[in-house]
């Protein structure tokens, strides 16, 4: 079968590896209609291996069609459409227990330590799979991960009705948080960035208030729309240096900021304010299957996401498998890349 395999910095190759064979208990095997690609399938690429073990099949964020479950698996006979999460936890361990199968101690994603969906065939654990509702189109359906991602990090922080809330950095990730929040009721919502574009997308899915941190000040445009106070939370995503200082400088006393964006150098922060204002400061990281990947699903498939919505507003380029280097990772490195990036599998065998 035709697959991406990640070999070394600068060398992916679409090429032909043997098929996954057949689906071990608890598994489905899934041939792969659309995956979609993230800032972590580019860094792999550009300057890996970051978390990947090469050589690995890359695709981390895919959607398809069951065509084999293993043992234990009869959930998902051959037909359903499903969305797979990345990461699979052993369900036994400290944090698997609690639920926090994210941590889990022997955490494993697909599309960087086992083969993943940038191949016509994947083999997935059924227990971090979701069907596909019907009306939800496989374009629809690929947003699942990156949103169940969104999802997480919103949760983190508490948004929900009543409770105001700003995200810093909204292309890549930063979109879906945004859609995640207003979907969880936050309001206001207010979308911070460098790039009139992202701001545009920002407000079509459901930010309130947009604010240009190179034009405007941002942080007395949240104090503006949160009756001077700063916002409940602050959602920082963007992973530029001084936005943590920023995000805690726009957080309200006994907020939330939540820190997604990666930050390659260690960065300070002023601990005296979060002491004496009492703000809790959050990590997230992926997604919990159980909760954020459902819930990503249904806020797809709901009236307010369905048909147009959200995978429009958020939506790139869709290449092909065999253009996956030139018109997929290489933009998305060179952050020349417009919304997310999808490739049809399904067409490019
Ligand atoms: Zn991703
Ligand atoms: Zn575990």
């Amino acid at each position: 079968m035709k697959a991406a395999v990640f070999h070394a910095p600068g060398d992916v190759r679409i090429e032909s590896v043997p098929e996954p064979g057949a689906p071990g208990p608890g598994e489905l095997l899934i041939r792969v209609s659309r995956a979609a690609l993230c800032g972590t399938d580019s860094a792999e690429w550009d300057h890996g291996p970051l978390l990947a073990q090469p050589p690995v099949v890359l695709g981390h964020e895919f959607t398809g069609t069951v065509i084999a479950a293993g043992p234990g698996a009869a959930s998902f006979p051959p037909g359903t459409r499903v969305v797979s999460g990345a990461g699979i936890s052993c369900g036994t361990c400290e944090w698997c227990t609690a639920g926090r199968t994210n941590l889990c101690a022997g955490y494993q994603t697909l599309g960087l330590h086992l083969d993943g969906g940038l191949a016509e065939l994947v083999r997935s654990p059924a227990s971090i799979c979701q069907p596909v509702p019907d009306g939800l189109d496989d374009t629809s359906a690929v947003m699942a991960q990156p949103l169940a991602v969104a999802m997480h990090a919103a949760r983190r922080g508490r948004v929900g009705p009543g409770r105001s809330c700003a995200v810093i950095g909204t292309g890549g990730i930063g979109a879906f948080i945004v859609a995640a929040a207003a979907a969880l009721g936050a309001s206001p919502l207010i979308a911070i960035d460098v790039a009139d574009d992202r701001l545009a997308t920002a407000a079509a899915l459901g930010a309130t208030r947009t604010a240009n941190a190179g034009r405007d000040d941002a942080p007395g445009a949240v104090r503006a729309a949160t009756g001077g106070q700063g916002a409940h939370v602050v959602i920082e995503a963007s992973g530029a240096p001084d936005s943590p200082a920023a995000a805690l400088a726009m957080v309200r006393r006994g907020g939330d900021v939540v820190i997604v964006g990666l930050q390659p150098h260690p960065a300070g922060l002023d601990l005296f304010s979060v002491s004496t204002r009492e703000v809790d400061v959050h990590g997230t990281l992926a997604h919990v299957c159980g909760e954020d990947l459902a819930g990503a699903v249904a806020l797809l498939a709901s009236p307010v996401m369905a048909g147009p919505g959200l995978a429009a507003a958020v939506l790139g380029d869709v290449i092909s498998l065999d253009d996956l280097v030139e018109g997929g990772l290489r933009p998305l490195a060179e952050r020349k890349a417009h919304g997310k990036i999808v490739v049809d599998v399904a067409g490019s065998a």
